[in-house]
């Protein structure tokens, strides 16, 4: 199968140019002007932008937490990723303190496994570090394709590791040729600041946000800076919110250290205020949203190399499952959907409200996860012998998004009713076309697991 896609405008993360792409199977076979071939299928791309397939590397599907599962399934989440242009996502395998690595692996593939409509790895989210585990990270680096850890300073008793398990965490990653990555906050504080907003029967939302003010991400962000620098071990923050935690980053960059941060799109968008609503369950995650000058804190930090990714952290639960809180903030699930709109939410608000270059665009959505992530160049670019994941991306199309017409298992959209300029209008992943004109063409079993290879930290 050969598809030739004609008179589009190729964009990544450093070039920008008119040129005709020839894809053969799965791969990229020829990209130049006026190309002349013989193709089974012919796509006019006029008037469009090409760019390569994007790649959400913080998402949870299908997964277990505050007593009920996330409500997207491996093939809703997924298909819906494609929808909106992520033809790749990574997800997050957490071990249970008392058990393997293995064993993680083992229920999460029970759940993934030929379930996928888009491309698909893991990170491993070590919560138990002991001689045991230790044992175990090489063998995912070398023959699992697994070469990220996970690891929470957060969620005591259940995923959170202390400073001593971290820093022996850290040594035999770096030993490996993996990466650590971590949710950065300080637990203790913030167990602290839930117990005593309970006890004086502050329930609302808004004290979900109260109980995890900037210092708690600050703190933690310096710390593990702090012991990722003494180790020499690569990494990385997820879903860095706050101006606080950039600049313990920023300091960082002074002794050379490279610190990779990732933000998320809800972070650059929307703010606290949304807990004041009678509905603020919707956007009950964490860490929580921040204030507005956090948001220009982080487009600033995008625009000056220090975020590299925007994510999602996609973690949808229906409206009744977030009930389960109505009573107390502590009790609703954590967690928003977003996986469907990534790309052209940041697109909107980012390229065409000119925040950010479209080159910038696609280097942070698409480019520097698989970099960063080991999957460089055969994900996250458009080039000859790359993985033919391609969006042809219409810029000036105008819609609306809403709950009524997206593809998310979940029955409210965070981002009810806003306007985006640039429509997703055509999807290929692996050479095949997966969305066209609104439709999934794909079957869930086409995603398939990427191995990754071993990473170092810089990019
Ligand atoms: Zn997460």
């Amino acid at each position: 199968m050969s598809i030739l896609i004609k008179h589009g405008r190729i964009i990544t993360a450093d070039c920008d140019q008119a040129a005709d792409i020839f894809i053969e199977g799965e791969k990229i076979t020829a990209v130049g002007k006026n190309l002349v071939m013989a193709a089974d299928e012919t796509i006019d791309a006029s008037g469009k932008l090409i760019f390569p397939g994007g790649i959400d590397p913080h998402v949870h599907l299908d997964m277990p937490f505050m007593g009920t599962f996330s409500s997207d399934s491996y093939e809703t989440g997924t298909r819906a990723a494609l929808f909106g242009g992520t033809t790749m996502v990574i997800d997050f395998i957490l071990q249970k303190q008392g058990h393997s690595l293995s064993d993680a692996l083992q229920e999460w593939k029970s759940r993934s496994n030929n379930n996928c409509v888009g491309d698909y790895s893991f990170h491993m989210a070590v919560t138990d570090f002991n001689e045991n585990t230790k044992k175990e990270i090489g063998h995912f680096v070398q023959n699992e394709g697994i070469t990220s850890f996970k690891t929470f300073m957060a969620y005591k008793g259940a995923l959170m590791i202390d400073d001593r398990q971290m820093v022996g965490l850290m040594e035999e990653v770096k030993e490996q040729g993996g990466l650590v990555t971590v949710h950065a906050t300080n637990g203790d504080m913030i167990d602290y600041l839930i117990a005593k907003h309970r006890a004086e029967g502050k329930l609302s939302p808004l004290y979900h946000y109260l109980s995890q003010p900037e210092v708690t991400e600050a703190e933690a962000s310096e710390r593990f800076a702090d012991l990722a620098n003494y180790t020499g071990c690569p990494a990385y923050i997820v879903h860095l919110t706050c101006e606080g935690a950039l600049n313990a980053v920023r300091n960082a960059t002074r002794r050379n250290q490279n610190v990779l941060v990732e933000t998320c799109i809800q972070y650059l968008l929307i703010d606290a205020s949304l807990y004041r609503r009678e509905d603020g369950g919707k956007w009950v995650m964490s860490p929580p949203l921040r204030e507005k000058k956090d948001q220009e804190t982080l487009w600033a930090g995008i625009n000056q190399g220090l975020v590299k990714v925007v994510a999602t952290d996609h973690c949808p639960f229906k409206w009744q499952q977030k009930l389960m809180g109505k009573d107390d903030f502590s009790k609703i699930p954590n967690g928003h959907p977003a996986i469907e709109h990534r790309m052209e939410l940041l697109y909107s608000e980012g390229v065409n409200k000119g925040k950010i270059s479209v080159n910038k665009f696609i280097e942070v959505a698409c480019t520097n996860p698989a970099k960063i992530f080991g999957m460089f160049p055969r994900k996250g670019t458009i080039g000859i012998g790359s993985d033919a994941d391609i969006i042809i991306f219409d810029p000036t199309e105008k819609h609306t998004i809403t709950a009524s017409s997206h593809h998310m298992n979940v029955d409210y959209s965070a981002y009810e009713g806003w306007e985006v300029t640039g429509k997703i209008k055509t999807v290929l992943l692996r050479g095949k076309v997966a969305i066209d004109n609104n439709v999934c063409k794909l079957e869930k079993g086409y995603g398939r697991f990427i191995r990754r290879n071993k990473v170092n930290g810089i990019i």
